[in-house]
């Protein structure tokens, strides 16, 4: 062991698989793909929040959360819908008085996004950062519009740097399902683009399309042109046991497909209002072609509401650790697939604090300053991965003990894989 304080190193112990951002890395459109920094289709499975606005979500919105869904659910994607236009103050089904979107009150808002961004950014999982609307399009509130320019300029300027965030700028346009409902939105995203573009290059973007996101072949005809069309994606949502649904959405995305990449932001077990009697034969028809299509998903929702697309209970804790008996039927069933689909990992993303808490590993990887130490079972290979997916160093037969130095490389979070005759671990480090 290194008889140095720990407390004075940017320290991270490894375990037997890397967070979801360190395996996947910055996140591009390909074709018509999602993909990962190897050009392998992204496969983003994981969970949607619940309206911030809602009593039955809101307590939901915090780090706890995102990491039970990590961990336990192991979610690699979490999306933050944030109320916008809506205002559930007299909403006689809830129990207290409830909240209000964004043009209400911006501050209020974008601290609960902020909350679930900063605990995926830690824990190495995506996030979706989701414009909850239905009428950003509305000709009568051009104010809207200039509000989703400041409050995407806001998390771009703030999160552009992290390849974990995902901006999706229309949830579900109300708009109608027409050419000309396609051409509000787009001429909506061509305000919202440019302004994320101004402060973030690259990273990717969800566009809603018509009649609440699902008649992407309408958008697949027209799509966006030039820059405006660069690492966008076209939001695609279903719920699964809607008979018309059912009956035609899977056709409006293989058409679409042809065209223009899907990202499925949101879909649900239940029928479309959310709630209702689930049809799992419809559903695993639904599943079976989304997983089929490589299609990146996020499901909704988490929230303890009583219907059924909810996963959770009202016994279930809002900070997470819940048990079985703690879920809905959508939970147990999304809980199941997302621990059968995504692999296990603990690794930890961040700035050096980071614990490692399920499989702790006899060996140890040290960052003192640009000095690596290493302190291994085995000899081993190292490759030194940036953000981006780029192996920039590659060190054969490292001593089991030894040191490495990263001087001159430029500063920021590496993926560092070893590779010995017994085993295979990946570590993250955060050069300074
Ligand atoms: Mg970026």
């Amino acid at each position: 062991m290194f008889k140095k304080s720990i407390l004075l190193l940017s320290v991270l112990f490894g375990s037997l698989f890397a967070a979801p951002i360190d395996d996947i890395g910055a996140l591009s459109v390909s074709g018509t793909q999602v993909v990962g920094a190897n050009g392998q289709p992204a496969k983003l499975r994981g969970m949607s929040m619940f309206w911030n606005i809602a009593q039955e979500a809101g307590p939901y919105w915090n780090a706890n959360v995102v990491n039970w869904l990590a961990e336990d659910w192991h979610a690699n994607l979490v999306r933050a819908a944030m109320g916008v236009e809506d205002n559930w103050g007299s909403d006689p089904n809830l129990t207290s008085e409830g909240y209000k979107g964004y043009e209400f009150d911006a501050a209020w808002n974008q601290a609960m996004v902020e909350t679930i961004v900063d605990a995926a950014i830690a824990k190495g999982i995506y996030v979706i950062i989701d414009w909850h609307s239905h009428w950003t399009d509305d000709p009568s509130k051009p104010e809207r519009q200039a509000k989703a320019v400041e409050f995407f300029t806001n998390m771009a300027t703030k999160y552009g740097q992290y390849p974990n965030v995902i901006y999706e700028i229309y949830n579900e346009p109300g708009c109608g399902a027409d050419d000309d409902c396609w051409n509000k939105i787009k001429s909506y995203a061509e305000k919202v683009i440019p302004a994320i573009r101004a402060v973030d290059p690259d990273n990717l973007i969800l566009v809603g399309t018509p009649s609440y996101s699902s008649q992407v072949q309408i958008a697949a005809n027209n799509p966006l042109t030039g820059d405006n069309a660069f690492n966008v994606a076209y939001v695609f949502h279903f719920y699964a046991s809607e008979e018309w649904h059912y009956n035609n959405y899977m056709g409006f995305a293989n058409t679409a497909m042809q065209k223009i990449p899907l990202f499925v932001s949101e879909w649900g077990l239940s029928p479309a209002s959310g709630n209702g009697t689930i049809n799992y034969s419809w559903l695993d028809v639904f599943f079976n072609w989304m997983e089929e299509k490589n299609l990146s998903w996020a499901a909704w929702s988490i929230c303890n509401k009583n219907e059924s697309s909810a996963s959770l209970q009202t016994s279930a804790s809002p900070n997470g650790n819940w048990a079985e008996s703690d879920l809905r039927e959508s939970g147990t069933w999304l809980r199941n697939k997302l621990r059968t689909l995504n692999p296990e990992w603990s690794a930890v993303s961040g700035g050096g604090s980071a614990i490692s808490s399920k499989q702790k590993s006899s060996s140890s990887l040290l960052l003192q300053g640009t000095e690596l130490l290493l302190n291994l079972n085995e000899s081993a290979n190292m490759d030194l991965i940036a953000i981006s997916g780029e192996v920039v160093k590659s060190y054969k037969n490292l001593n089991a003990n030894t040191s490495v130095s990263l001087q001159g490389l430029p500063k920021g979070i590496y993926l560092v894989k070893l590779q010995s005759k017994n085993s295979s671990k990946s570590y993250k480090i955060n050069l300074q």
